[in-house]
Formats: structure tokens, sequence, C-alpha cells
């Protein structure tokens, strides 16, 4: 149902590779609203071993607290009227049904931060997330270190066997960091390349 609420919301994606601080971000803004006497709650994908324990966790230590759900839909069992922050981490570990609730939310007036990686480790666009950065009031792309010759990374290399993993290697879950590294296009490696035709 459209909303008719004169005042409507913001969308704002953090995105890049592994390793580029989205989370940690994501939890300055979060933090930030909360300084600010704004009502927070956050989300993050079940599916990430890496924060278990119902938080957002950063690679550089700090945390926010969050809901762990399985599927966007279960966001609105906990978001209520009097919520004006809505923080979604790992989004593009959610199904499409993310996109239509995120519209929803800003209609009602809901400022929305979603943060996700833009590309998988084949370097195609991940999930939802290329439409929710279309969708957005801001995008901010963040970049890493390539760990191997130091420029600006904006790719996620999948290590498998200390080789690099194929195109056609299954994505398998998340949180193993040993598994991935942040390289620049230079230091990418892949064995294919994506054939956007079939992929649009
Ligand atoms: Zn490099």
């Amino acid at each position: 149902m459209y909303s008719s609420s004169p005042k409507k919301g913001f969308l704002e994606v953090i995105c890049g590779p592994m390793f580029s601080g989205k989370s940690e971000e994501l939890i300055r803004r979060l933090r930030r609203a909360q300084i600010g006497q704004q009502s927070v709650i956050s989300f993050n994908p079940g599916i990430d071993t890496r924060t278990p324990s119902h938080k957002i966790a950063s690679h550089n230590g700090t945390s926010f607290q969050a809901v762990t759900i399985q599927s966007p839909e279960q966001m609105m069992n906990f978001i209520t009227t009097t919520h004006n922050v809505i923080g979604i981490d790992e989004a593009q570990f959610f199904s499409a049904d993310l996109v239509n609730i995120i519209c929803d939310l800003i209609d009602s007036g809901k400022r929305v931060i979603v943060t996700g990686l833009n590309l998988d480790f084949k370097a195609v666009p991940f999930g939802t997330i290329p439409l929710l950065m279309a969708i957005a009031d801001t995008v901010t792309k963040l970049s890493a270190i390539c760990v191997l010759c130091g420029n600006d990374a904006y790719l996620t290399q999948r290590i498998v066997n200390n080789e690099p993993a194929k195109f056609d290697d299954p994505i398998i879950k998340p949180g193993a960091q040993e598994s991935y590294q942040a390289r620049c296009r230079s230091c990418h490696v892949i064995d294919k390349k994506p054939l956007w035709q079939k992929t649009l």
C-alpha cells in the first residue's frame, strides 16, 4: 500500500568489497543517531557466521546490537512506529523481497541504512545491492587496501586451497575470512568474465 505520509524517509547504501569497513561505517551512523536521541534498530542475516550473537560486528572490533533474521519479512515483527532509523548489515544475503520492504519503510518515513557487497568474488553485481544502490538517496562506495600492491581495492578475491577461486565455484558461507582478500582490479584473479547480456 502506498503511504500517504507527507514525510518520507531516506535510503543510504554503504557498499564495497570485504574489509572496506562497511559494518564499521554502519555502526558509526547508528551510534550517531542514538546519540541524537533517535530510536534505532538494526538487523543482520543469520547466515553470517562472523556475527552469530545478535550483533553487527566490524573487523576492527566494534559492534552494535542487532536482531538476527533469516528473511527480510521478519524485520516487520520488530520495527515499530517509534523507530526512526533502521540498519541492515550484509544485505546481499537477503532475498529480493528486501527491496519492496525497504521501499515501504522509506515511504513510512524511516531512515534506512544498508550495507552490502556490491560485487561478489567474481566481480558480478551481488544480489539486491545494485538495485538498492539505484534506489538509494545516497551511496557510499568504500574501498579496502589491496593486499598484494597496496592500491585501493574495490574487489574481493576468493582463495580456495591457496589458489584464486574459479568463476564457477559455488558461493559458500561467509565468515571464513582467511578465504577472502581485498584486491585492486589489477591484482584480482578470476578465470572468466561475466557475459552481461545473459545476466541483465
Ligand atoms: Zn593490487
